[in-house]
């Protein structure tokens, strides 16, 4: 058994962002400065859009982006109820109510095909997640979006690196929304990035991203001269510091190199698991590239003595820590509590609900660590077996 305890979703920060942070430090910017400027313009260059502005969180991200596009009280927002809570907090915080379209499967990702039942007068937009970094089918959602006029954020939290039929994930609907949280493929410890082709829209996250202020502080506190702000917009707190972004600039110079490791790692476990009561994820799409955030097959319970979170427990046990994303938020107390949804209105993200479980993928996993799951994952499973 392995002799220390396996970290999931641990990053990987090497020397160039420790003396980076360090420099950042010495140099006085602390909080948003040079470097959240440069971070924004070489982020802006590798999705390929206009605007690449950074906020503290995707969670902030995605709050401002629907603000900027005007969501509130009495719109509704369609999205999957398999993501992370945040996507649909962040609608309930602009004041909009979030609708839920069940998953397909094997994408796991929203249904194109049942969006269009849920559309009424009040739909105002469409928040497509890009599950596990796999693209979503975003010409059906664009398609469905141009013939009821509705806006697309995408929720890109875990698709940095995705691309489909040749265009970058976050540069295909009207905003894209990134997550630099510790899991995330790129890390600046909480951290956040919107992108858009949409002048009006990025002055609006600018403002309402840093207390509704008409210029940002650090414009204010430069060399160029003392100049007055003024309040356009009662607004949030949401700016990004530069000690986070000194550790994404240089993430993003490394960001398609640790792509290829976890590809790597992706394939060892797919060859591994051949064999065991599991559904492997399922290839990518043609002409779409995977981010490969997480790598989370499907127990096949109807093969195992016990359920999903003994398996995790036991993979615990034997020093592999494992993460499940996600349970379905129609499943959660609030979202069934206010919306009053029923287990079974969203069959297939019940279905992975129960049986999801995520294996570490970090570029930081030395051969022997991802060896070290094979063995216990084969174990785990084999002893369960029925
Ligand atoms: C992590 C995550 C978020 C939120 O990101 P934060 O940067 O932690 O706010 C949003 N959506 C999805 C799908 C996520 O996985």
């Amino acid at each position: 058994m392995r002799k220390t305890f396996l970290v999931f979703g641990s990053p990987k920060i090497e020397e160039d962002e420790i003396q980076e942070v360090v420099a950042c430090l010495r140099s006085g910017w602390i909080s948003t400065g040079p470097r959240v400027g440069t971070f924004q313009e070489m982020f802006r260059n590798y999705i390929g859009t206009r605007h690449a502005l950074a906020v503290h969180s995707c969670t902030a991200g995605l709050h401002l982006a629907m603000l900027a596009a005007g969501m509130g009280p009495g719109d509704d927002v369609i999205t999957t109820p398999l993501t992370f809570a945040a996507t649909a907090n962040a609608i309930v915080h602009t004041g909009a109510r979030p609708v839920f379209v069940d998953i397909e499967l094997p994408s796991m990702n929203i249904d194109p095909g049942a969006i269009e039942e849920k559309i009424t007068p009040r739909t105002k937009a469409i928040i497509p997640v890009h599950l596990y970094g796999r693209p979503c089918n975003m010409d059906r959602i664009l398609d469905i979006a141009h013939r009821y006029n509705l806006i697309v954020i995408e929720d890109a939290a875990h698709a940095i690196e995705a691309v489909y039929h040749g265009k970058k994930i976050g540069a295909i609907g009207d905003m894209g929304v990134f997550s630099f949280y510790v899991t995330k493929n790129l890390v600046t410890g909480e951290g956040g990035m919107i992108t858009t082709n949409n002048d009006a829209y990025a002055e609006k996250i600018e403002i309402y991203g840093l207390h509704g202020m008409s210029r940002g502080a650090w414009k204010r506190y430069s060399d160029e001269g003392f100049k007055h702000y003024q309040i356009v917009f009662p607004g949030f707190k949401y700016n990004m510091m530069d000690l986070q972004a000194a550790l994404g600039i240089h993430q993003l110079k490394r960001i398609e190199t640790y792509l290829q490791r976890r590809e790597e790692i992706w394939n060892r476990y797919d060859a591994a698991f051949r064999g065991l009561p599991v559904i492997v994820p399922a290839p990518p799409e043609p002409d779409t590239r995977h981010a490969r955030h997480l790598y989370a097959p499907l127990l096949r319970l109807e093969e195992l003595r016990v359920d999903r979170d003994t398996v995790q427990q036991e993979l615990h046990r034997m020093n592999i820590g494992t993460g499940i994303h996600f349970i379905s938020l129609h499943l959660h107390p609030y979202y069934r509590n206010t919306y009053g949804y029923k287990p079974d209105d969203f069959p297939n993200a019940r279905y992975v609900s129960e049986r999801t479980l995520s294996l570490p993928l970090s570029a930081k996993l030395s051969d022997d660590d991802v060896e070290d799951v094979i063995t216990a994952f084969t174990s785990v499973l084999e002893h369960f077996s029925k």
